[in-house]
C-alpha cells in the first residue's frame, strides 16, 4: 500500500511529499473532512513513507520497515481508534508515556488517532500538553470528520489538512475498472455517495443495494398511484432495513428528484437512475407542488428519526403523507 493506491487527494499528497523533501514536517497534523473520503488511507501511506528505510517520498515497499508496516506490526506506528464511540483517557495517558520512548527501528515514531473527536475533554487536555512540546521524533496525525469536538487549543497546534469529496469521474473509473460495475451503476453510486469513496466501495460490495433500490422504487410508485394497502404491506421491508434509514430515504429522494428533473427538462442525461429511464417515461406527470411536498416530507422524516421519533410511526406517517400532498 502506498500513495499510488489512493484515489484523488493528489494536491494533499503532493504537499505532504514536499514537506518531507524540505524537511518541514509538522509535529501534529489534523486530517479533517467528511467520513469515508480516504483520510486514514492517506495518513497510513504518509506514515509508511516516513518510516521507510529508503527515506524517499514514497515507500519502497521492500525494506524491513515497509514489510513490517504492511503486516500491521511496525513498532514505530501507533494507531489509536475509538471503541464504541469513545477514546478513553487511559488510552491517551498510556500513549503519552509510550511517546517518550525513542523509535525502535526507524528514525521517527508516528501516531495516528482515528476519529480523534471521540477523545473526551480530559483526554484532549492531557494530549494538549504533549502537543505543546512533543519529542522531536514524533509525528501525530489526528483524523476527524467532526473537528468541532476538538478543543480550540488542540486545533491551533495542528497543521490542518482539509479533505474534500473526490470527483465523480474518478470514482466511476474505479468502480467500473476494479469493481466490475456498469457505467450506469457506477454513476449512480458515485452521485449517491457524494464523493465519499469509502461509502461508494461499500455500496459496490453490497449485493443488496440495487435490489433495495428496486424495491423502494416499486413501493413508492404504488403509493404515489394511490395504493393504500401498499403503505401497510411495505412496513416489513422498512423495518428490515431500519439501520439504514438514511440510505433508504436518500434512495427515495434521488428517485423523486429524477422524476421532477425529467418531467421539467425531458433530458434523460440529467437522470441519475439511468437504468430506470424506461420506467420514468411511463410515470404520469406529478404536480410540482406535490413533488415539493414529498421532498419536504422525506427531509422532515429523516430529521425526526435522527431525533429518536419512533421509526415505524415516522415512516408510516411519511408514506401516508405521500398520498395526501
Ligand atoms: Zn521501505
Amino acid at each position: 500500500m502506498d500513495f499510488n493506491d489512493i484515489v484523488g487527494h493528489q494536491r494533499i499528497i503532493k504537499n505532504l511529499q514536499k514537506a518531507i523533501e524540505r524537511g518541514h514536517l509538522s509535529h501534529c497534523y489534523l486530517f479533517e473532512g467528511e467520513g469515508s473520503l480516504g483520510k486514514k488511507k492517506v495518513a497510513l501511506a504518509f506514515a509508511k513513507t516516513l518510516l521507510c528505510k529508503e527515506e524517499d517520498l514514497t515507500p519502497c515497499n521492500r525494506c524491513k520497515s515497509c514489510l513490517k508496516f504492511d503486516s500491521g506490526n511496525h513498532p514505530d506506528l501507533i494507531l489509536i481508534e475509538p471503541e464504541k464511540g469513545l477514546i478513553k483517557k487511559k488510552l491517551i495517558d498510556d500513549l503519552i508515556k509510550d511517546m517518550n520512548k525513542a523509535p525502535y527501528e526507524s528514525k521517527r515514531r508516528i501516531i495516528i488517532i482515528d476519529d480523534s473527536h471521540d477523545i473526551g475533554i480530559e483526554g484532549q487536555n492531557a494530549l494538549l500538553k504533549t502537543l505543546e512540546e512533543p519529542p522531536s521524533y514524533i509525528n501525530i496525525i489526528l483524523i476527524s470528520h467532526n473537528s468541532n469536538n476538538l478543543i480550540p487549543t488542540i486545533l491551533s497546534r495542528c497543521e490542518i489538512v482539509k479533505f474534500t469529496p473526490i470527483e465523480s469521474e474518478k470514482i466511476v473509473n474505479l468502480l467500473t475498472n476494479k469493481y466490475g460495475k456498469t457505467e450506469e451503476e457506477a454513476h449512480f453510486i458515485a452521485n449517491f455517495t457524494k464523493g465519499s469513496i469509502g461509502k461508494a466501495i461499500a455500496l459496490c460490495q453490497s449485493d443488496s443495494f440495487f435490489e433495495k433500490r428496486d424495491e423502494i422504487i416499486q413501493i413508492v410508485g404504488s403509493i404515489l398511484q394511490g395504493d393504500k394497502t401498499k403503505i401497510f404491506n411495505s412496513m416489513e421491508f422498512f423495518s428490515e432495513h431500519k439501520d439504514d434509514y438514511h440510505e433508504l430515504l436518500d434512495i427515495i429522494l434521488y428517485w423523486i428528484r429524477d422524476l421532477i428533473i425529467y418531467q421539467e427538462t425531458r433530458d434523460s442525461n440529467l437522470v441519475l437512475n439511468k437504468d430506470k429511464i424506461p420506467l420514468i417515461l411511463n410515470i404520469p406527470n406529478l404536480k410540482l407542488d406535490r413533488i415539493n411536498g414529498i421532498i419536504d416530507t422525506i427531509i422532515e422524516t429523516k430529521q425526526n428519526i435522527d431525533r429518536n421519533v419512533n421509526y415505524q410511526l415516522a415512516i408510516e406517517t411519511m408514506l401516508l403523507k405521500f398520498q395526501e400532498v
